[in-house]
């Protein structure tokens, strides 16, 4: 029976939101299905092994514990990410997970190292944070789905020119405010601002994280017409 290896990077400093959540919906996606799951961890100055996992998880922070983590996984274990990306494997990051997948997360005056997996940066800009419920329009390579979610950030994130957004803003802030795109995504590496946690909200991404991960096409599970019909009503509503 293959199983999905889930490794959660720093999962005591970033988990705001509730962001296990996230992890708990990929293991009963898996064993609904009757597929293993594997789940570990990695902190602070533990090394990290690219091929002993499928899929690697970070989840939102505050600040504070932001300054710690990135210092910590630009010296610990940006190398080993990138192998681990450049063979495919799915990386997903949320909120302040995603700020340190770029090249730096500045705030305050100082700029936090990021692993440089994708070209974007963010600022801690003057003005309100980026709070509320935010609706996107993305495709992972089955056509264009929505993704539902709650975005509370105070950073602002700038994608490089050739770097490509998750989604379009349908409804909510996304990546700044300013210019209508939310995420980023690069092959299997994925960034975005939604909590939710995110996929419970949104167990197709759950799904297609999995197959991405697995090289292996899912079945839908009994129930799964209902988050359709969720997300249909959204795209109705925003006239999208
Ligand atoms: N600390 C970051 C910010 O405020 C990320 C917050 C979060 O993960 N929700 O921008």
């Amino acid at each position: 029976m293959p199983a999905l290896r889930v490794l959660s990077l720093y999962p005591e400093l970033m988990n705001i939101y509730a962001d296990r959540g996230n992890i708990a919906v990929l293991r009963a996606r898996c064993e609904w299905r009757g597929l293993g799951f594997e789940h570990a961890a990695s902190s602070l100055g533990e090394p990290l092994d690219e091929e002993a996992h499928d899929l690697f998880y970070m989840g939102g922070g505050q600040d504070r514990d932001q300054v710690a983590v990135a210092r910590d996984m630009a010296a610990t274990k940006r190398d080993a990410l990138h192998r681990a990306a450049d063979r495919g494997a799915v990386v997903l990051a949320v909120c302040g997970g995603y700020q340190l997948l770029g090249h730096s997360y500045e705030l305050g005056g100082e700029e936090l190292p990021g692993v440089g997996l994708v070209d974007l940066r963010t600022v801690r800009e003057p003005g309100p944070r980026l709070i509320g419920n935010c609706a996107i329009e993305a495709d992972l390579g089955t056509g264009p789905r929505v993704i539902a979610g709650f975005e509370n950030h105070g950073g602002r994130t700038h994608l490089g020119p050739d770097e490509r957004p998750l989604g379009r803003v349908i409804a909510g802030h996304g990546n700044n405010g300013h210019d209508g795109f939310e995420g980023v995504h690069r092959g299997n590496v994925i960034g975005t601002y939604l909590h939710g946690p995110l996929l419970p909200k949104n167990v197709w991404l759950a799904d297609r994280l999995i197959e991405l991960a697995l090289g292996a096409e899912l079945e839908p599970l009994p129930g799964d017409e209902l988050e359709q019909a969720a997300h249909a009503s959204a795209r109705r509503a925003a006239g999208v």
